[in-house]
Parts: C-alpha cells; sequence; structure tokens
C-alpha cells in the first residue's frame, strides 16, 4: 500500500506544480508529511508482524503445554513415555509457524530417569518433563 499510494501522490503534487497550482514551499511541505506517513505506516508493519509473531509463539507454546499434559495422562496409563503424538490422542498438532510436527522424544536417560521431551522445530520452545524453556 505504501509503495503504491506514493507514486500517486506524487504524481498529483508533480501535475499540480505544472499546472502552476502549488508554491516550491507548499509542495516542501506536502513531501515531508508524505515521507512522515510513510515512516509511520513502516513503524505500524513492524509493530503488526512483531504481535503476529508473538500470538503464533503463544499458541505453539499452548500446543506443547497440551501435549506435555498428555504425556502424563499417557504415562499413567502405560508407566513410559511415548514420541508417538497419535498415542497423545494430537493427530495433527503442528507449529503454527512452520507447520511441522514438534520434535518429541522419551525414554530412559544414562542416570536411569525417565523423560520426554517436546521442542518446537521454529524454536518457540521446549518442554523437558514438564519444564519449559520459557519464563
Ligand atoms: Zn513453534
Amino acid at each position: 500500500m505504501r509503495n503504491f499510494i506514493s507514486p500517486i501522490l506524487v504524481s498529483i503534487i508533480i501535475f499540480s506544480v505544472s499546472c502552476g497550482f502549488y508554491s516550491e514551499e507548499e509542495i516542501s511541505i506536502m513531501t515531508q508529511k508524505i515521507e512522515s506517513l510513510e515512516e509511520e505506516n513502516a513503524l505500524l508493519q513492524e509493530e503488526l508482524i512483531s504481535a503476529q509473531n508473538a500470538a503464533t509463539r503463544d499458541i505453539c507454546r499452548a500446543n506443547m503445554r497440551t501435549i506435555a499434559s498428555q504425556e502424563v495422562v499417557y504415562f499413567s496409563a502405560n508407566t513410559e513415555f511415548t514420541t508417538n503424538i497419535d498415542d497423545l490422542g494430537m493427530t495433527g498438532i503442528v507449529c503454527p509457524g512452520c507447520n511441522e510436527e514438534y520434535n518429541i522424544t522419551a525414554g530412559t536417560d544414562s542416570y536411569g530417569f525417565i523423560y520426554y521431551s517436546i521442542t518446537c522445530p521454529e524454536l518457540h520452545g521446549r518442554i523437558n518433563n514438564g519444564l519449559p524453556s520459557w519464563r
């Protein structure tokens, strides 16, 4: 939109100047206003993208929390965690940012502790044994 409006306004100004409608001072003021609006528009677009990214991240983290809850439910019935998202009743759940499946690992570590880990492929975070990587 920004790139579309400016050429039109500039064309109007050039046309007006050629017809003698505006003084050079008035044109200078209008040009400054256009530049100011362009800067404002760019900042608003940055804020919008930032808000969209935060919303996507929050949905992704909510997904991982739900998967983690389902791991606990699964464990209570099977005395082990699973890496299969279908076993958790969450088939098709993906990160909303990249639309890729979560990386789920589970098993027994070298100290003999049973664990599970859920990781977002787009770096929105990770949950290890119920503990999220974010605050
Ligand atoms: Zn994600």
